[in-house]
Formats: C-alpha cells, sequence, structure tokens
C-alpha cells in the first residue's frame, strides 16, 4: 500500500466538472488500495477577489466584501447543487460555507471600521478561499463513497509569525501530523486539507505565500512520508516554456530536482519555487500532472532528471522586474559596497533575483521585484551616504519594465558554447541584452532584456529548446 499526498490547483476546483474530475482521480486511487492525502487550492480566481476585497475595505467600501460574499456563497453552493444530492451532506456543508462567509464578512467589516490592514489580517481573510473550497471537494468525495474530511491545515502546519510568506516548523508539524493526521489515515480517512495556509504555534492563520499550495503539498508529503507527490494541475506536465508565452511548449517527461528548482525560481508558475525543499531528502519524486487529462504520465521530477539531446530543457521569464545599478570610480577596490548595498536590499524587504558585476568594478547591477525598487533604492542611498557624498558613488539607477529570460536545462554543465549560442541568437534577433548572468550551478543562463523584447526573446531562445526534445 502506497501513501500519495496530491495536490489540486485552482483551476482543478474551479468548476463542478473540474471537482468531478478530482472525484474520479481519488476514487481510482483509492480502489487501487493506497491512501491518499488531498491538498486542495481555492477555486480559480477566488484568492485574487478576496485580496481585493481586503483592498476595498481598508479604503471604507463595504460594497466589495459584500457582494464578495456573495459571489462566494454563490459560486460555492452552485458546486454543491450539481455535485452532493439533497439531503442532509448538503445541507451541513451549505451551512459550513455559510459560517465561514460570515466569519470572514465580520473580519473585512472590521477592517473597512478601523481602515487599516496588517498582513495577518490579510492572511486570516484571504485562507477563506481554501477553507471553503476544502469543504466543498470533501463533500462532493463523500457523496461519492469516499471517506473524506475536511481540514484546516493549520491543524497540522506549524509555522513561524512571517505572515504572507511563513515558513514551516518542522518539528512541531510532523508532532502533529503523526499525532493526527496518520491515525486518520490509518483508518481509511481520506483527509482533503486547505493548500496555502498554515498557523502559528498560538493558532494565528499564516499563508506561505502566493502560489504556495504547492508547497503545502510537498510539505504534507514529506511529513506523510508519501511515496509520491503528484501536482494536479491545467497543463500536461512541465513544458519547455509557458504555453501561454509559446504555443509549441512541449512536456517534459524527465526533470531534476535542480533544474525544477532554477525553472520555478525564474518564474515557471506550474510549480512553487519552494516545492522541491521538503521533498528533496526524503527522495519523493513529484509528478506534475493534468488533472482535465489523466490518461497522460505528465512529467515526472526527481533526483536525476534524464539527459536530452540538447542542452537547453526549457526557457522561462520574470516579469515586473526593476534592475539597479550602483556606479562610481571610486568604488574600485574598495571592500564592502557590494556587501553593504546586499545588506540594505535585505533591510528594505527585497530580495535579489540576480546580480552582475563588470570586471572593471566600476559598476554592478541587481534585479528585484519592481513593486520594491523605490524603497531599495531609498535603502541604498541612506546606507552609502557617506561615498555618495565624496562622490566615490556616482549613481544608484532603477530602470523599470525589464524582465529576467532563463535557459535551464543540466546539461549546460561542461558543455562548452551554450551561452555563446544563447547569445548570439538574441543578436541575430537585434533584441539588447542588459545584463548577464550565470549561477555555478551551471544548470542556467539568466539574462535581462527590456519588458517589450519579452515574447520575442523566449520564442527565439525556445526554437533551441525544441530543437531535440526527447519524446515522452
Ligand atoms: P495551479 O492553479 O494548478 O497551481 P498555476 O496557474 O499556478 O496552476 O500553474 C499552471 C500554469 O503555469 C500553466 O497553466 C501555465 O500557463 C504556467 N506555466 C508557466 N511556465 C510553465 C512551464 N514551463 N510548464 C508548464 N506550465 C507553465
Ligand atoms: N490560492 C493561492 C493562490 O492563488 C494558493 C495557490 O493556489 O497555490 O495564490
Ligand atoms: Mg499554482
Amino acid at each position: 500500500m502506497k501513501t500519495i499526498t496530491m495536490k489540486f490547483g485552482g483551476t482543478s476546483v474551479g468548476s463542478p466538472e473540474a471537482i468531478s474530475n478530482v472525484i474520479d482521480i481519488v476514487k481510482t486511487e483509492r480502489q487501487a488500495g493506497n491512501r491518499v492525502v488531498v491538498i486542495v487550492s481555492a477555486m480559480a480566481g477566488v484568492t485574487d477577489m478576496l485580496l481585493n476585497s481586503v483592498k476595498a475595505a481598508v479604503a471604507g467600501s463595504k460594497w466589495g466584501y459584500l457582494s464578495t460574499a456573495e459571489k462566494l456563497r454563490e459560486r460555492h453552493e452552485d458546486a454543491l447543487n450539481i455535485l452532493v444530492p439533497p439531503g442532509k451532506l448538503r445541507e451541513k456543508t451549505f451551512d459550513q460555507v455559510t459560517a465561514l462567509l460570515s466569519e470572514y464578512t465580520e473580519i473585512c467589516h472590521a477592517v473597512s471600521i478601523l481602515g487599516e490592514n496588517t498582513a495577518r489580517v490579510s492572511d486570516a481573510i484571504v485562507a477563506y478561499g481554501e477553507r471553503l473550497s476544502s469543504r466543498v471537494v470533501a463533500a462532493a468525495l463523500k457523496s461519492r463513497g469516499v471517506d473524506a474530511l475536511a481540514y484546516d491545515a493549520g491543524e497540522f502546519l506549524i509555522t513561524d509569525e512571517r505572515f504572507q510568506g511563513a515558513n514551516p516548523i518542522w518539528e512541531e508539524t510532523q508532532a502533529r501530523v503523526d499525532a493526527k493526521l496518520l491515525p486518520a489515515l490509518a483508518q481509511g480517512i481520506t483527509p482533503i486539507i486547505t493548500g496555502f495556509i498554515g498557523a502559528t504555534r498560538n493558532g494565528a492563520i499564516t499563508t506561505l505565500g502566493r502560489g504556495g499550495s504547492d508547497y503545502s503539498g510537498a510539505i504534507f508529503a514529506a511529513a506523510s512520508n508519501s511515496d509520491e507527490l503528484i501536482i494536479w494541475t491545467d497543463v500536461d506536465g512541465v513544458m519547455t516554456t509557458d504555453p501561454r508565452v509559446d504555443k509549441r511548449a512541449r512536456v517534459l517527461p524527465y526533470v531534476s530536482y535542480q533544474e525544477i528548482g532554477e525553472l520555478a525560481f525564474y518564474g515557471a508558475k506550474v510549480l512553487h519555487p519552494k516545492t522541491v525543499q521538503p521533498v528533496l531528502d526524503k527522495g519523493i519524486p513529484i509528478w506534475v500532472r493534468n488533472t482535465f487529462n489523466p490518461s497522460f504520465a505528465g512529467t515526472l521530477i526527481r533526483e536525476n532528471g534524464e539527459p536530452t539531446a540538447t542542452v537547453i530543457k526549457a526557457v522561462t521569464s520574470i516579469r515586473n522586474i526593476s534592475l539597479l545599478t550602483v556606479s562610481g570610480k571610486g568604488m574600485i577596490g574598495v571592500p564592502g559596497i557590494a556587501g553593504r548595498t546586499f545588506l540594505a536590499t535585505a533591510r528594505a524587504g527585497a530580495s535579489i533575483l540576480m546580480i552582475s558585476q563588470s570586471s572593471s568594478e566600476q559598476s554592478f547591477c541587481f534585479l528585484v521585484t519592481e513593486g520594491t525598487a523605490q524603497n531599495v533604492k531609498d535603502a541604498i542611498e541612506g546606507e552609502l551616504s557617506a561615498e555618495i557624498d565624496s562622490r566615490d558613488i556616482e549613481r544608484v539607477e532603477v530602470l523599470d519594465d525589464v524582465v529576467i529570460i532563463t535557459a535551464v536545462g543540466a546539461g549546460m554543465r561542461g558543455t562548452p558554447g551554450v551561452a555563446g549560442r544563447v547569445f548570439s541568437v538574441m543578436g541575430e534577433n537585434r533584441i539588447n541584452v542588459i545584463a548577464i548572468a550565470q549561477g555555478s550551478s551551471e544548470c542556467s543562463i539568466s539574462f535581462v532584456v527590456s519588458e517589450a523584447d519579452l515574447e520575442r526573446s523566449v520564442i527565439k531562445l525556445h526554437d533551441l529548446a525544441l530543437e531535440s526534445v526527447v519524446e515522452g
């Protein structure tokens, strides 16, 4: 008997038809005699709706959250009406939906009166998306004969207090999984657990960051010692590039943990960047599969990906990036400028996505997300004010509307000429490359172009990845 953790994304639970597929998938696995831990996202679009309603509430608008509550009620009740036959189970789940939505309305009401929102309050509010979907999916499964039970993840997943980007506290999470989740599994229960959310030791709801239910899946896969983690989503697997950018994207049958780490970090939305971390040590394989095409095998992510004949396996991009450049002739040979700059960046609460320095040491540049760039600039100017006054540093500049393009493939390691090919393709297509970086893992090459060149860069680079994809 195997234990399998399955995470279903927003589109996969986004409509009654999609939830029907979820039921078939879970039932098939149960009938094969396996234990299943199910992690669910909010129904597609719900997380955005909830976050927008908080913004409106802060601005004093009641209409925003009242209409959101109504829309959410309709959407979840419609699903229940289609998926669960009339009777006690349907009524009980309606009551749960009503209770959750009235709590949601009360919290939003408080926010609208105070005119203030905190990360903690925002997490409590946005969590209703997953709390609602988990009840609906559990009821739908129950009505089709699976002994399913909905759980709020905070019962097991204990995190630190970094609201909106919380980290698990492993020992406590493991202890709770051992004490409560494993016995439920042993009794034949199929737990339906909210993705994306956890709770602090004091019971305050936290979230793991946008897209974080993949990470929840990995956390529960590791803590329940699962044999497999399956990420059920709305595409056939991890592809050679985002199919929304280039329709020619093909499914990669195998990807290594390291490759998926780079792909996810550099923008492949198909998997949250932290997903690999919990399963890596235990060597739990991750499958990425399509809820709407369940007979297709999907992508297998494991320790060693299969080498492909092409060294560039996939191409990703990240939008909404700003490039910061610190420059000045007085920097040459002066130790510590870069270190102080990066510390100031961290104090401004921004993380650095990529760094590049010219060998003359007269300038270096790095990339942060657009929304944080101005704060970072201010923090750096504060930190280096003496050097700026003495003109050793001439400028701290921000360039907006740039994007990072990344080519990923473990086969690049030790293969000469890959960077040459990448940049000659850019040159041949007259795409201006603003900055370049290659990680020491040699598993990826990243460079910066202006936002207007994004599609063209991805498509031209994708040609190289498509040249010799191994068929799945
Ligand atoms: P879910 O709600 O299931 O978590 P997401 O929208 O978060 O789904 O992620 C799936 C989406 O990721 C796909 O619909 C696709 O547009 C996008 N995507 C971006 N890059 C890739 C890639 N390299 N391979 C597959 N999908 C990708
Ligand atoms: N519902 C959350 C989001 O939209 C988490 C997730 O779907 O992974 O960000
Ligand atoms: Mg996702």
